[in-house]
């Protein structure tokens, strides 16, 4: 009909191009193997879509991802698969990524059977083997995921990822929506099974004290740059950056009073329209002229550890 027709050419006319995000600007980061490294910041900041391209579930418009030197844009299919099998992401509801119509035995044993990594005949010995690196009796083993608690729940997929044998695991958020005790069983499972296995870690949280024990090095994101990156020693001796130094005074100590620096004020900026300059500038206490026009580049502060910020040069 001309009318509808009319109408649908306004409604074209009318629509605005979809705004473009930079969730991720100039990272740089490398892990080595057998390394622990925590991601931290803000919710929004970026860290779990860098989590999510690291672990190959989403794919950067621009930029390189290299495993072991090999770009992975340029592997064969058959090499993209075993990528993806040594590479596993462990997220924050683990309700949510458990079917609960299916059993632990079921779910730990799905994708391993479905890889070819084990034989039918092995299936329980298979599954068994999983369930007790994770800390189970694998008497539990034909119990349905309500039948845990959350801190079990986010063992049993724990379980699940390592039964595809991988040797990087991404952690987003994985102990966040647990309770505090719990939440220290399930980080030193995880150093556990870093020895046992030899695994490599991706530690994403927003939580500067739960990756303080487990982390090797320690990279800070706010608004999809990396603005520090240290050993976790240095981070917590000698924080450079501001925004590193707002996230110390939250991580909560035994001695409140002998905090050194005030915890960061203000909403974090929609990364729509990011504030030109260092986009710390209108949260950060020591913000100079200089810093709403410049964005500063990161640079060595003291040795591996680097840090983006104008201080440094004055
Ligand atoms: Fe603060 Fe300026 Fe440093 Fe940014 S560059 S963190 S605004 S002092």
């Amino acid at each position: 009909k001309p009318d509808l027709a009319a109408k649908l050419a306004l409604k074209l006319k009318l629509a605005k191009p979809a705004p473009v995000v930079h969730a991720l600007d100039d990272v740089n980061l490398s892990i080595r193997k057998g390394e622990v490294v925590g991601l931290v910041g803000e919710s929004g900041c970026g860290k779990s879509t860098l989590g999510r391209v690291i672990a190959g579930i989403t794919s950067p418009t621009q930029g390189q991802i290299l495993w072991e030197g090999e770009d992975r844009d340029r592997l064969s299919s058959a090499q993209k698969h075993t990528l993806g099998l040594k590479t596993q992401m462990i997220f924050q509801n683990p309700m949510a990524a458990l079917n609960p119509r299916m059993t632990v035995d079921e779910l730990i044993w799905e994708a391993p059977y479905a890889h070819g990594l084990g034989k039918r005949s092995e299936r329980s010995s298979y599954v068994d083997e999983y369930l007790r690196l994770a800390g189970f009796d694998p008497s539990m083993k034909n119990r349905f995921p309500h039948q845990f608690s959350g801190g079990q729940r986010q063992r049993v997929n724990i379980a699940r990822a390592l039964a595809v044998q991988p040797e990087f695991l991404v952690c987003d958020e994985s102990v966040a929506a647990l309770d505090v005790s719990i939440q220290a069983q399930v980080i030193n499972l995880f150093m556990e099974l870093r020895d046992r296995l030899d695994l490599t870690y991706l530690f994403v949280s927003h939580d500067l004290g739960v990756v303080e024990h487990i982390s090797d090095r320690v990279a800070i994101m706010y608004l999809g740059r990396i603005v520090e990156e240290a050993s976790v020693e240095e981070i917590f001796r000698r924080p450079n950056h501001p925004y590193t130094q707002a996230l110390l005074a939250e991580v909560p100590r035994i001695e409140p009073e002998k905090r050194r620096f005030q915890a960061v004020k203000g909403e974090l900026p929609s990364p729509l329209n990011p504030p030109k300059g260092c986009h710390f500038h209108p949260r950060c206490p020591f913000a100079m002229e200089r810093c709403k026009q410049e964005m500063p580049a990161r640079r060595e502060v003291a040795p591996a550890h680097l840090s983006a910020c104008h201080l440094n040069d004055v």
